[in-house]
């Protein structure tokens, strides 16, 4: 496969839906980013990484890093001896990424590890696993993208903070269902931080590259077992792009979790891991050059996982 050939291809597809989306601007700081961005990146399963547009300036993850922190929850606990599956679920919720409705009804356990809800009680257990949920995200994505620089940006998790009213609802909600570990305060305070953490394409495309093998490293080591890679890859199918899943899977056909910063990571496992990123949003949440993308991707290379 001529990586780099189809990612042209592929960037020259989605160039015209670039402007088409809305930069987030509900977390002030995120709309610093200019909405002509565009960069797409594959990362192999042999560690060869190849890219075209924007791929390698650092944008903020928000979201995608729900990937990354319920993948290390599951690192530090193994499951089956210690089950995040207990205190989240792994159904799409079909509503918003910032909803309290199905919360109420399901006794404080949010319908799946990708809507906040969900992010906030994995983000309450790596704290406890590890007593520093953010840093120790931070740690793990620099390990795994290869990148030491990688930062938080501490702008974007002060604006996050200071407009972060629906995430300390959700957080109090479940904390009144006895689901926290944790003080509220500081479950969201890691929460803002590891969603501020900025990455690349390249970055975000190499770290991901653990699920593409089927939860080995790129030194071989093992990070999690292959069933949970397969699990995360599953829930990321099912519930990784906001309540527009059924419609990702419908046009892209892969695993994978987009952020309110316009990146969406995908995985073909056994073959590779995507990045792009474009920060105009479509109603739902997802980058709208992004997704065009990764359709066009698929399209052209006939790798969904379907
Ligand atoms: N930090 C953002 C929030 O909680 C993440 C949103 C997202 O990327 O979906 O509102």
């Amino acid at each position: 496969m001529d990586y780099q050939a189809v990612l042209e291809e592929v960037a020259a597809h989605a160039r015209p839906f670039v402007r088409q989306g809305r930069v987030a601007d509900y977390i002030p700081a995120l709309e610093r980013v200019s909405a002509d961005r565009f960069g797409i990146a594959v990362a192999d399963i042999h560690g060869d990484v190849y890219g075209v547009g924007d791929w390698e300036i650092p944008f903020s993850v928000q979201s995608i890093s729900k990937a990354f922190s319920l993948a290390l929850v599951m690192a530090q606990s193994h499951d089956g001896h210690d089950n995040i599956w207990q205190r989240v679920g792994r159904e799409p919720s079909g509503t918003p990424f910032n909803s309290l409705v199905q919360l109420e009804a399901e006794n404080g356990i949010p319908r799946n590890p990708f809507i906040n809800a969900g992010a906030l009680v994995v983000t309450d257990r790596l704290q406890t696993l590890t007593g520093d949920a953010s840093t120790s995200m931070l740690h793990f994505l620099r390990e795994e993208s290869g990148n030491p620089d990688l930062a938080f940006d501490q702008a974007v998790a002060d604006s996050e903070a200071e407009h972060g009213d629906r995430n300390a609802a959700l957080a109090h909600f479940m904390a009144s269902f006895g689901n926290l570990e944790n003080p509220v305060p500081s479950v969201i305070e890691h929460y803002f931080w590891q969603c501020s953490i900025e990455m690349s394409c390249r970055d975000l495309a190499v770290a991901g590259g653990f699920l593409a093998r089927h939860g080995l490293r790129a030194d071989g080591s093992r990070l999690l077992e292959a069933r949970e890679a397969k699990r995360i890859n599953a829930v990321m199918l099912t519930c990784g792009t906001y309540d527009a899943a059924g419609e990702f899977a419908y046009r892209v056909g892969l695993p994978a979790k987009s952020g309110v910063g316009g990146g969406i990571i995908a995985v073909i496992p056994g073959r590779c891991t995507l990045c792009v990123w474009s920060p105009g949003l479509d109603a739902r949440g997802n980058s709208v050059a992004g997704a065009a993308a990764l359709d066009h991707f698929t399209t052209l290379t006939g790798w969904s996982v379907f």
